[in-house]
């Protein structure tokens, strides 16, 4: 037994002991937006209630870091911003500038100050947030079975992080390998850029869809060999892709409920200073 912050819990690494210690002011507000995007509300008249997290994707949040932000520790004291990571290691050029992070509500400023400062808190106190995050997922759960809903997490919804291997403790001082670990009952799933060999080994309540861009066709036709989903953004959505059946995507975000070794056909999308539609140049947008 290890004592955590006072609480009793089993087998606690020791980085997390240190990591639980608050390192900043952790603002408040909510990660997961609930049913805040015209496809999440589609699924609710599939009887799902959808919570997505959305974080400034790629580098935008190391962008910030240009800026010469200090983190506040408490008292007269704070130090530089330590090192970002990009939360995107297999964005291309096509996606970054298709990027749905500034579609939508992504446009207004507040908005994407506020995936800013989620990025950071992932970042800089890791510990802390997954612990806030695991309050919302629980609080999702608790709305869901009021209204009579499923509950379904999309965790990267403008990220590509690997959250099955983010372990943590929660406020109970109970280590879990995964958020999806803890909270079995729940619909997690993701789009995901990182070639599907290295997210084989997962939680079973985790779906993953690969996501195409103009530079990865050959991991896409593993990820589909490998029995995963593919999802394409189509100027005009086929009937045949990549010698495989096209089911359109835009109905709801419902990803976990596809059939399987399809291709997920999804309409491009206008982002911020599109006048019309986004005109791809580099072949992120098929045909
Ligand atoms: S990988 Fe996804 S979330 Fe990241 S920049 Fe590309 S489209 Fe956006």
């Amino acid at each position: 037994m290890t004592t955590l912050k006072g609480v009793h819990c089993f087998s606690v690494p020791k980085r997390y002991q240190v990591k639980l210690r608050p390192t900043y002011a952790m603002r408040a507000g909510d990660l997961l937006g609930i049913d805040a995007n015209p496809k999440t509300v589609k699924g609710r008249k599939l009887g799902i209630a959808t919570g997505i997290l959305y974080m400034a994707p790629a580098l935008s949040a190391m962008a910030e870091q240009a800026k010469g932000i200090r983190v506040h520790i408490g008292g007269d004291f704070d130090f530089p911003m330590p090192k970002l990571k990009n939360l995107c290691p297999y964005a291309s050029d096509g996606c970054l500038a298709a990027c749905l992070n500034t579609s939508g509500k992504g446009g207004i400023p507040s908005v994407q100050n506020a995936r800013i400062r989620k990025a950071r808190e992932y970042q800089l106190d890791t510990a802390n947030f997954m612990i806030k995050l695991d309050h919302e997922v629980t609080r999702l759960k608790l709305m869901a079975k009021r209204d009579g809903l499923l509950p379904a997490v999309r965790l990267n919804g403008t990220t590509d992080i690997l959250w099955e291997r983010e372990d943590f403790t929660d406020s109970d001082g109970v280590y879990w390998s995964s958020i999806m670990a803890k909270h079995d009952d729940v619909a997690f799933y993701d789009y995901s850029k990182v070639p599907m060999k290295f997210r084989q080994i997962r939680p079973a309540n985790y779906d993953l869809t690969f996501s195409l861009s103009e530079s990865n066709d050959d991991h896409a036709l593993e990820a589909l060999k490998l029995g995963h989903n593919v999802a394409v953004v189509f100027n005009e959505i086929p009937a045949e892709f990549m010698g495989h059946k096209v089911i359109i995507g835009d109905e709801s975000d419902a990803r976990f409920l596809d059939e399987k070794g399809v291709i997920v056909g999804l309409t491009v999308k206008r982002t911020k200073g599109d006048n019309g539609r986004h005109i791809d140049t580099t072949g992120f947008v098929r045909n």
